[in-house]
C-alpha cells in the first residue's frame, strides 16, 4: 500500500528561526526515500483548517515579537479543533515559542500575557536572562523513541542533540509528562532538569537546530506515530541508512559531556 499523509505548518512566516523549517524538510526527504507522500499545507494568519484531515503538525518557535503577531489568531482560529486532534492522537511538533503557545500561557519578559491553547498542561514566563546553549536530552525510554530500527540498529535511550535560546521559562502540570532529562543545557525552565513535555501524540520542547535532521530517530518516532493512527498498527518504518546522522549526533553528545 502506498501511504499517504498531511502535514500542517503553523506559522511558517512568523514562527521560524534557528532553522526550524529544517524539521518540514527532513520529515518530507524521510517520506520521499520511503515513498510516503507527504503533502504540507502552510497555515497562515486567517486560514482555517480541517484539522480532521491532518495527520502531522508543526509549529516552530519566533521572536516574543513574532508570537505576539499570530497568538491571537492562534488561540481564536486553530485552538479548539486543534485541541481536538491532540486529543484525537495527532503528531506533533512544536518548538519553543510553538510549545509556548501550546500550554495555558506566556508570560513575556515585558510583562505581555499571551494565553495559549492549554491543550499542554505548561505555562511559561519570560527572565531577563536568556537560556542559550547546546543542549542534550536523553529520552524517557518508554516513549518509545528509538523503537524503530535504523540499520545501524537501536539506540535506547537515545540522546537528542540541539540549540536553545528563549528567556521563557516551562513549568510542567500534572496532564504534561516530560520528553526526558536535560544533560547539557537549560532545558524547559533552567531549574529542575526537565527538557521537553509530551500529551498524546504532541511533542513540545526548546530544541532547534534544526532538530529533527541531527536527531532522525525522533522524525521517525513522529512519521511512525502519524502512519500508525491513519493506517492501523500494524504499520512499519523500512529503516533508512542513517550511519552519518547517527554518528554526528553520537559525535556532538561527545563533545558536549
Ligand atoms: N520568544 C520566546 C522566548 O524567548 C521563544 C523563543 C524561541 O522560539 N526561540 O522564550
Amino acid at each position: 500500500m502506498k501511504y499517504q499523509l498531511k502535514l500542517a505548518h503553523l506559522y511558517p512566516e512568523q514562527m521560524n528561526i534557528y532553522g526550524d523549517r529544517g524539521n518540514i524538510i527532513t520529515l518530507a526527504q524521510r517520506c520521499a526515500w520511503r515513498e510516503i507522500e507527504l503533502t504540507v499545507v502552510p497555515i497562515g494568519v486567517g486560514d482555517t483548517p480541517d484539522w480532521s484531515t491532518y495527520d502531522l503538525a508543526f509549529f516552530g518557535g519566533g521572536q516574543d515579537s513574532g508570537q505576539a503577531l499570530i497568538a491571537e489568531d492562534f488561540l481564536r482560529r486553530q485552538g479548539e479543533p486543534l485541541a481536538r486532534a491532540i486529543e484525537d492522537g495527532l503528531a506533533m511538533l512544536a518548538i519553543c515559542g510553538g510549545y509556548q503557545l501550546l500550554g495555558h500561557y506566556f508570560l513575556t519578559h515585558t510583562g505581555e500575557r499571551l494565553p495559549g491553547v492549554g491543550v499542554l498542561d505548561v505555562h511559561t514566563v519570560g527572565g531577563k536572562q536568556r537560556l542559550i546553549g547546546n543542549i542534550v536530552i536523553e529520552c524517557d525510554s518508554e516513549l518509545g523513541i528509538g523503537a524503530a530500527a535504523t540499520a545501524h540498529g537501536r539506540q535506547s535511550p537515545v540522546r537528542l542533540v540541539g540549540f536553545e535560546n528563549h528567556s521563557g521559562r516551562t513549568y510542567h502540570g500534572p496532564r504534561v509528562r516530560p520528553l526526558g532529562r536535560v544533560l547539557v543545557g537549560h532545558g524547559d525552565n533552567g531549574e529542575d532538569g526537565v527538557g521537553g513535555g509530551v500529551y498524546r501524540n504532541t511533542i513540545g520542547c526548546y530544541l532547534h537546530g534544526s532538530l529533527l535532521p541531527k536527531n532522525p530517530q525522533l522524525a521517525d518516532h513522529l512519521l511512525l506515530l502519524a502512519l500508525r493512527r491513519r493506517y492501523g498498527s500494524a504499520v512499519t518504518l523500512s529503516p533508512l541508512e542513517d550511519l552519518l546522522e547517527l554518528r554526528a549526533q553520537r559525535t556532538m553528545v561527545e563533545r558536549l559531556m
